[in-house]
């Protein structure tokens, strides 16, 4: 008797994960906005595979256990798969690694056997087609055997050769994802134009993949890794590292950071250094994959319902920590957006000593239904920015205390508006101190005119003070101004005069961005400082003009078309200009761009140190990609050196030859003109 009332609940508990888990992934996987943590999610999925694995009898088709997770969405065309792409099954400890290794010992009849551990790039699996080297279909993983054509999409990624460089018939596979500074960047437009931000990368990769206009998409600057494959006669790896080496002699970009390992120390070592370096990456990961290099063992392991036999992805733990937020701030951004920030009791949260967290905007304050004192879960979004996932609504106690949403401005108390169809709340104050502040913040910061040193406390001073009321007055400080400021000597004086000053010669793009137009970001200045190459000419523009280049879109012409349609933006033009203020674009124009369409091409180039941005395999694929020859040691045939962070004697002797020598960020931008003019 009492067995049948605990199989009942058990039945219970089953029924209600599934229809918890089916209600979650359709928010995951279709909406791109999960509602609750991938930690939970991975609890209540393991919880109803422990009560399946209790009674097999129970399971059915329908069971989130017996399908790859994503749903179809309408409004693409559907792609049947070569091959069905499969999920991969988890561990979530190193004992669960070690267990999954001794269990490909003995399933395979072996201990000499290899793996590829790779890091598990935290997006969205597509699935490319070639056709003798020509890229004619790229896909979803969809359900797994069905996916949603997104070729035009995909065309947009940089990295996505059209063309390989071998005549490869197969479908390629691999992760698109969006890189941290991307995504943080995206959720900080969003914040400002008072649009709901994305949870992480992965969903704002697959909310940019799955748009219709591949404009827009474009503007994601998302970005892509190989790492798999269906297996034809033109394309036929023996191994996963034959894998790579294949996929990088096509052209094709490949992590680099990955390791063959022979046993279970090695394994757990790449675990733990991976684990450690990983917040130092430009892309997000959410663990390791470990795979049996050798294709012939994959074979004979083959595959369950829904994941491979020969491969596991450890899940690194979940980067949540629980504390108790104290009270809400409410800044005020440049833009007027009033933001509010939980400022919470202090806590270790991936690597550092967190006490703030972003919570965006009153509708997302008012769905975690926050009050002051309440326990809260707090993650790093893009593994750098604290925000608030979650309230503990259960464990609230009596002292908590519904919050105050603000009427009136923090700084100069005028009346806050929220327009229709915005959840942001607004200063529309033009005089707002607090927006001249993050205004001119926002002037010297380093993608901007990169006044370094000078920082919010200075410009706070300088403002209260009255020496400054906007960018153009920095150009008329004298040293002796700065010596009247708290704790400023003769030394900080020259140095922030000093920088002021060396402003002046900046790029053109530079001042655009900085002049904090809506909707101009790095980018798109970048892009209107290459087209119309003076301030002058910018100033003149049309909406159509503008809205010819590639890569800008309605929104940003008209914002600056309306930006130069102000006799204030006019004057502080004007009061720059006389500062002696470059108003000219120092880059390569696009005029001269042809001519560098083909700079790499023939050029034997010898990479040494290391870069941030890429590894060495992956710059070798990119150079040639762009027809370059990359060779191994520097000789008199070397065109150019590219030398990273702590390059050796390489770079001596390229020296000594006098050969040209570039450095990482020489070589970024060399390759993204080379790229942009493909
Ligand atoms: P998964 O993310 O656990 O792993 C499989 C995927 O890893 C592959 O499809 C591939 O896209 C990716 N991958 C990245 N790098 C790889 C590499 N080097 N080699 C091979 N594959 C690589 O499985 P899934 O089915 O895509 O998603 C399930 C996960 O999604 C869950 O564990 C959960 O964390 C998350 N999820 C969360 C919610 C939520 O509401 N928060 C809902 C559904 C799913």
């Amino acid at each position: 008797m009492e067995q049948a009332t605990t199989q009942e609940a058990l039945r219970k508990r089953l029924d209600e994960l599934r229809q918890l888990l089916n209600e979650y992934a359709y928010q995951y996987y279709v909406l791109d906005k999960p509602t609750v943590a991938d930690s939970e999610y991975d609890r209540l999925y393991h919880e109803l595979e422990t009560i399946e694995a209790d009674y097999p009898e129970w399971i059915n088709p329908e069971s989130p256990t017996q399908r790859v997770g994503d749903q179809l969405l309408d409004g693409f065309e559907k792609v049947r798969h070569a091959e069905a792409m499969y999920s991969l099954g988890n561990a979530f400890s190193e004992e669960e690694v070690d267990a999954f290794i001794d269990r490909v010992f003995k399933q395979a009849e072996s201990d000499q056997i290899q793996f590829m551990c790779e890091c598990k790039i935290d997006g969205l699996a597509v699935a490319l087609t070639y056709e003798e080297g020509r890229f004619i279909r790229g896909a979803t993983r969809g359900d797994g055997i069905v996916g949603e054509d997104i070729t035009t999409n995909l065309r947009t990624i940089k990295s996505l050769p059209l063309q390989l460089r071998q005549p490869i018939t197969a479908e390629i596979r691999g992760e698109v994802y969006m890189p941290k500074k991307s995504f943080l960047a995206l959720n900080e437009e969003r914040d400002a134009l008072g649009l709901v931000p994305f949870a992480n990368p992965r969903n704002a990769a697959a909310g940019g993949l799955r748009q219709i206009d591949p404009k827009a998409v474009a503007k994601r600057n998302l970005n892509l890794f190989l790492y798999s494959g269906v297996y034809t006669e033109s394309f036929s790896p023996v191994s996963q590292a034959n894998l790579f080496e294949a996929l990088e002699a096509a052209g094709l970009r490949t992590n680099s950071l990955r390791r063959l390992c022979s046993t279970k120390e090695e394994v757990r070592d790449f675990l733990r250094t991976i684990s450690d370096q990983r917040h130092d990456l430009s892309y997000e990961i959410d663990g390791i994959v470990i795979k049996v290099n050798d294709v012939s063992t994959q074979q004979a392991l083959g595959f369950t319902v829904k994941a491979p036999r020969w491969a596991i992805a450890y899940k690194f733990p979940a980067q949540v920590e629980t504390t108790t937020v104290r009270e809400v701030e409410w800044t005020v951004g440049r833009t007027g957006v009033v933001t509010p920030t939980a400022i919470m009791d202090p806590i270790a949260l991936a690597g550092t000593t967190v006490q703030r967290a972003s919570l965006h905007n009153i509708d997302f304050i008012q769905a975690l239904d926050l009050r002051l004192n309440d326990q809260i879960t707090v993650h790093k979004a893009g593994d750098i920015i604290p925000e608030v996932t979650s309230v503990l609504v259960d464990k609230r106690t009596e002292d908590s205390v519904p919050l105050d949403i603000p009427s009136h401005c923090p700084e100069c108390k005028a009346e806050l508006i929220r327009a229709e169809g915005e959840v942001a709340l607004r200063c529309v104050n033009p005089i707002c101190p607090a927006q001249k502040l993050a205004q001119l913040s926002h002037f010297v910061s380093r993608n901007a005119m990169n006044i370094m040193g000078l920082g919010v406390k200075v410009i706070e001073q300088l403002l209260t003070k009255g020496f400054i009321k906007d960018p153009a007055d920095l150009y008329y400080l004298t040293e002796e101004d700065f010596l009247q400021l708290a704790n400023t000597k003769e030394k900080s004086a020259k140095k922030y005069y000093t920088a002021i000053q060396g402003s002046k010669t900046n790029s053109l793009e530079r001042l655009i961005f900085g002049l904090g137009i809506r909707h101009v970001g790095a980018k798109a200045a970048q892009l209107l400082a290459q087209s119309f190459e003076t301030m002058a000419n910018l100033q003149l523009a049309s909406n159509e003009q503008i809205e010819r280049i590639d890569g800008i879109g309605e929104m940003i012409s008209q914002s600056v078309v309306s930006y130069f349609g102000q006799t204030e933006s006019l004057e502080l033009i004007k009061r720059l200009i006389e500062a002696d203020v470059n108003m000219i674009y120092q880059g390569i124009t696009l005029a001269e761009q042809a001519d560098t369409d083909s700079y790499w091409a023939g050029k034997t180039v010898v990479l040494t140190g290391s870069m941030e941005t890429y590894g060495r395999s992956e710059a070798k694929v990119m150079l040639e990609t762009l027809g370059a020859k990359v060779t191994g040691s520097v000789s008199k045939k070397t065109d150019i050196l590219v030398a990273g962070e702590a390059a050796g004697s390489k770079l001596n002797k390229a020296q000594d030859l006098g050969i040209t020598v570039m450095n990482e960020e020489e070589f970024l931008r060399s390759i993204e003109k080379s790229e942009k003019s493909e």
